[in-house]
C-alpha cells in the first residue's frame, strides 16, 4: 500500500489538477495530471480538474478548453470537473469569488489576517529603507509591517475610516513570528522552515479577488482533497500553505503533500521550455496551439503523429519508474497498477525525445495493420486520402515496423500513391551497365508473364534471373528498387511490387528503360 494513504489520511482520496488558464499547458503539466489521475485510480479515490483564474489579467482565451482537451486525448478522465460539474462545484476560482471573502473574513476575525493600506511607492520606499547587502529585497513580514499603514498599526476607528472611504487595500496573512513549518512531502521527506523566512503574502488583491495561496488552501479544503500532487515550483509556498491550514483550524485534515520534480532540458541543464523544443526541434506540448493574443504557435504530439498511449508512457517514465526493468505498461491498468508516490524520484526528469520516439515505435509495432490503417488516415494529403482501408492496411502491414510517427506512413510509401518523383543517381550511375539492361529487359518479360504476381512469385522469378545471369542481389535488387519506389532504402522490394500490381510495376520498369539513360545524362543536381 502506498504510504502517502497513511494515517491522517483515512479519507477517501481525492487529488486534482488545478491549472491556471494564463498559457498552454506544457507536457510538465500534464504530467502532474497524469500522476494524479494513476495514484487516484489506484487508491480507488476520485480526481477533478479545477481552473485557477483568480489572476484574471493572465487569462488566455482558450487556455481552459486546450487543458480539457489534453486530458482527453489522453484518455485522463476526471470524476468532477470544470467541464462535467460534480458535488463540490463550481471548479472555476472566477466563479467561486463570493466564497473566499467569506473565508477571508474568517482569518481577520481571529487574528491571522490583516488588512494593509499601503501604496505602491510606500512599498518601494520600504524595500529602500530596510535594504541591506545581505537582504536586498526586504519582505513584508513580521518585522516591516511594524512600519507599515495597516489595521496593525492604525487604530480601530482610522481603519474603519479608510474602508469606509474605499481606499485600495489587501489583506495580508500574518505570520506568526519564530514558527517551526513542517512539510511532510511525499517524495522530499520532511522540509522544515522556520515562519521568519516567510512574508504576510497577500490573500485578497485590491479587487476584491483572492490570490492563488488563499484560494487555493480553501477549495483543497472544500473539495475535500487528500492529496496534493503538484509541481517542485510550488514547494516554497507550501509552508504557508500549511500555516493556512493552522489559520484556518483545519490542520488535522491538511491534504498530504507531494511534489515532482521538475522536467529538465535533454541535457539536464535547466527547465524545459518552448524555447529548448524549438531549438531542437520537437514540441514540448501535447496539442498545437496558435496563441490568440501573440504572434506565437506551437507544433504539439498529437499532431506530428504519436499514439496517445505511447505519449502516456513517455509521461509516466518522466520522473517515475517501476522499479522493474519493464517499460512499455501498453495496458492503463497495469499502469496504475505499478504506480506509487514512493517511486517518484527527487531529481529533475531529463525530457529525452529520442527515448520518445522510441516509445512511439514499440506502440505502433504492436498495432494490428487494420488499427494502424485507421489511425493514420487522419493524416492523409489530400492527393492520397482516397486510398480504401484494404490497401491502407496492406501499405501500413509493409511499413509498421519502420516508422515512428504516424504521418511517415504517407511520407514513406508516396510510391504507392504515384510515380517516384526522383531517381537515385548514384545507384544508376553504378549499376545501371549498357551490358546489363538486357537481364532486366528479360526480368520484365518473366514478370509480365506471371499470373500470380505475389510477393513470393515476384521473388523466385527475380532470383532465377540472378542464377541465370550471374548477377548479384546488390546489383540486381538496388535497379529494380530505384526502378520501382526511386531510392534504395525500404521494406521488402518484392511485397512492394506486388502491392504495387503487375501492370503498375511494369510500368515502372519500363519507364526506367526510357529514361535512366537520359537521367544519368543530365548534369548532377
Ligand atoms: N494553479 C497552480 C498552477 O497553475 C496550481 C498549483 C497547485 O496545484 O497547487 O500550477
Amino acid at each position: 500500500m502506498d504510504s502517502a494513504t497513511n494515517a491522517t489520511n483515512a479519507r477517501p482520496v481525492r487529488t486534482r489538477y488545478a491549472p491556471s488558464p494564463t498559457g498552454f499547458q506544457h507536457i510538465g503539466g500534464l504530467r502532474t495530471a497524469l500522476y494524479c489521475y494513476l495514484f487516484t485510480r489506484k487508491m480507488g479515490g476520485q480526481f477533478l480538474l479545477r481552473i485557477e483564474d483568480t489572476d484574471r489579467s493572465r487569462y488566455v482565451p482558450g487556455a481552459e478548453e486546450y487543458i480539457i482537451e489534453s486530458l482527453s486525448w489522453l484518455g485522463i478522465e476526471c470524476d468532477e470537473g470544470v467541464h462535467i460539474g460534480g458535488p463540490k462545484g463550481p471548479y472555476r476560482q472566477s466563479d467561486r469569488k463570493a466564497l473566499y471573502a467569506e473565508y477571508v473574513q474568517r482569518l481577520l476575525d481571529n487574528g491571522w489576517a490583516y488588512y494593509a493600506f499601503d501604496t505602491p511607492e510606500e512599498l518601494t520606499a520600504m524595500r529602500e529603507e530596510y535594504k541591506t547587502a545581505e537582504n536586498p529585497s526586504p519582505q513584508y513580514n513580521a518585522f516591516t509591517r511594524r512600519h507599515m499603514r495597516n489595521s496593525l498599526t492604525l487604530s480601530d476607528e482610522e481603519v474603519t475610516t479608510l474602508l469606509g472611504e474605499g481606499v485600495n487595500h489587501v489583506v495580508r496573512f500574518k505570520i506568526p513570528a519564530d514558527q517551526t513549518v513542517v512539510v511532510n512531502d511525499v517524495v522530499r521527506g520532511e522540509v522544515v522552515v522556520n515562519s521568519n523566512e516567510l512574508d504576510d503574502k497577500v490573500l485578497m488583491k485590491s479587487d476584491g479577488m483572492p490570490t492563488y495561496h488563499l484560494a487555493n488552501v480553501v477549495d483543497d479544503r472544500l473539495m475535500g482533497i487528500t492529496h496534493v500532487i503538484r509541481g517542485e515550483e510550488w514547494l516554497p509556498s507550501t509552508p504557508l500553505h500549511v500555516l493556512l491550514y493552522r489559520a484556518f483550524g483545519w490542520e488535522d485534515e491538511k491534504p498530504s503533500f507531494a511534489h515532482l520534480p521538475l522536467l529538465m532540458k535533454p541535457d539536464g541543464k535547466g527547465k524545459l521550455s518552448k524555447r529548448d523544443g524549438d531549438r531542437l526541434g520537437f514540441p514540448v506540448f501535447p496539442l498545437a496551439w496558435v496563441h490568440p493574443l501573440k504572434e506565437e504557435s506551437s507544433s504539439g504530439y498529437r499532431e506530428i503523429g504519436f499514439l496517445p498511449e505511447a505519449f502516456t508512457n513517455v509521461l509516466a517514465f518522466l520522473g517515475w519508474n517501476p522499479g522493474t526493468e519493464q517499460e512499455i505498461f501498453d495496458n492503463r491498468a497495469d499502469l496504475v497498477d505499478a504506480f506509487s508516490l514512493e517511486r517518484v524520484s527527487k531529481s529533475g526528469a531529463k525530457f529525452d525525445y529520442n527515448k520518445a520516439k522510441w516509445f512511439n515505435e514499440q506502440y505502433i509495432k504492436a498495432l494490428t495493420p487494420a488499427e494502424l490503417a485507421a489511425k493514420v488516415r487522419p493524416f492523409a494529403p489530400a492527393e492520397m486520402a482516397d486510398v480504401s482501408d484494404e490497401r491502407l492496411t496492406e501499405i501500413c502491414a509493409l511499413l509498421q515496423e519502420r516508422i515512428t510517427l504516424l504521418p511517415d506512413v504517407w511520407e514513406q510509401g508516396a510510391y504507392f500513391f504515384g510515380m517516384p518523383q526522383s531517381y537515385t543517381r548514384k545507384v544508376l550511375k553504378k549499376k545501371w551497365k549498357e551490358d546489363r539492361k538486357p537481364h532486366f529487359q528479360s526480368l520484365r518479360d518473366d514478370l509480365a508473364a506471371l499470373s500470380d504476381f505475389s510477393a513470393e512469385q515476384v521473388e523466385t522469378t527475380v532470383k532465377a534471373m540472378m542464377e541465370r545471369t550471374g548477377l548479384g542481389f546488390g546489383d540486381v535488387l538496388q535497379i529494380l528498387r530505384v526502378m520501382l519506389v526511386g531510392v534504395v532504402s525500404g521494406p521488402s522490394i518484392f511485397e512492394i511490387a506486388a502491392l504495387l500490381g503487375q501492370e503498375e510495376t511494369l510500368k515502372r520498369m519500363d519507364y526506367g528503360f526510357s529514361n535512366f539513360d537520359a537521367i544519368l545524362a543530365e548534369p548532377a543536381a
